[in-house]
């Protein structure tokens, strides 16, 4: 029966949080809609019949098991061809996909093949009528675009962290098992070299990140953003500045075209709060805001701020933490 795919990934051998927050975003649709919820679970490893269990337990009625060595991190097109096989069974009416490395790359190209409507990188969904409303960031996150989704079928790519895990509503689901025959020779993509985040607590699901900007001044200063964030127990992260200038990962980047966080707390170091940046913290709990100059834009955004040099009050910051904790 037509209904709402949502394209859950456990290419690295387990299901991550993304794939939670679609069921979500899913059911502010299906509600409305009065339609079903299926996932096209796409992976390998030991970790898919735990993921199966957790969509169940969001509300997934219907899982269609996509299981093959080729599926793995980085390799779109294997993505494809499992997901070619699920739609053409499950032929449904909205698929939505995370927008991340994968599917920033699968979702223009599933619609097109589908001859598809298609609405990337959205934050918000809504239903008026029969129409999807979806809400995205446009002219560089300086305004927001609400899009009238009419059309079936329809591809929505959903920015990770736009939306809360929700709370579990168990379904006694079905599992169909999609055979594959994909040949990994045959996939016009090859992935040569993966590279982790070096981060000991992963900057995405972390409850505590510690941000760094171009105040920051460069890769010896993130050293003491590492020793706060080691502190509270936390990630770090960045502006778009010290990534495009190689000081951190270009995995750490948060805003606009980084990672979008939604954390207890975000401390954000040197960084002035350009609309780009903000589009990807604003989801956090409480914010603190560390900056030399008492008019950067950052302080209206953050629930706390501290006005001064950050090679100060981070290590003031740091021996007050560990102080409070006996260390
Ligand atoms: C299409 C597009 C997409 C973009 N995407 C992103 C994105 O995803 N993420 C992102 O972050 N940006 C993004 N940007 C860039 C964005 O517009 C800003 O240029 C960027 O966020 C600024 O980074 P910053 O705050 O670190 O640096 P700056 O704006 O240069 O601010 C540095 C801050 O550090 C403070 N400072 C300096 N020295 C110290 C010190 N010793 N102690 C304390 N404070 C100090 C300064 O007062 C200043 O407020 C994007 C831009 C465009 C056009």
């Amino acid at each position: 029966m037509p209904g709402i795919l949502i394209v859950a990934s456990a290419l690295e051998g387990s299901m991550g949080r993304s794939s939670v927050e679609l069921t979500g975003a899913a059911r502010n649709l299906a509600g409305p809609l009065s339609l079903p919820m299926s996932a096209a679970l796409v992976g390998q490893g030991r970790g898919i019949g735990q993921a199966v269990e957790t969509l169940q337990q969001y509300g997934v009625q219907t899982v269609y098991r996509c299981e093959h060595p080729a599926l793995t991190p980085g390799q779109s097109d294997a993505v494809l061809a499992a997901l070619d096989l699920v739609v053409t069974k499950a032929q449904p009416e909205l698929v939505l996909i995370s927008a991340d490395t994968v599917g920033r790359e699968v979702a223009p190209r599933l619609a097109y093949r589908l001859r598809a409507a298609l609405a990337t990188e959205v934050m918000s969904l809504a239903v008026d009528g029969r129409a999807v409303m979806a809400r995205r960031q446009v002219y560089g996150g300086r305004a927001i675009a609400t899009l009238e989704v009419t059309a079936r079928p329809a591809v929505i790519s959903v920015k990770p962290r736009a939306f809360d895990v929700p709370q579990p509503q168990p379904v006694r689901g079905t599992v169909e098992e999609i055979s594959l025959t994909i040949d990994p020779e045959a996939l016009p993509t090859r992935v040569r070299e993966a590279q982790s985040e070096r981060a000991e607590v992963g900057l995405d699901d972390a409850q505590v990140v510690v941000g760094g900007g171009r105040g920051v001044g460069g890769p010896e200063g993130f050293k003491l953003l590492e020793e706060l964030a080691a502190a509270l127990g936390g990630a770090v992260g960045s502006s778009r500045p010290p990534a495009d200038e190689g000081w951190v990962p270009i995995t750490w980047q948060i805003g606009q075209t980084g990672k979008s966080i939604r954390p207890n707390l975000y401390v954000a170091v040197g960084i002035s709060g350009a609309a780009q940046h903000v589009a990807g913290v604003s989801g956090s709990r409480t914010i603190v805001a560390i900056n030399k100059d008492p008019e950067a834009p950052i302080f209206s955004l953050a629930h706390y701020g501290i006005v001064g040099d950050f090679r100060q009050v981070v290590p003031a910051l740091v021996a007050k933490i560990k102080a409070a904790k006996g260390a």
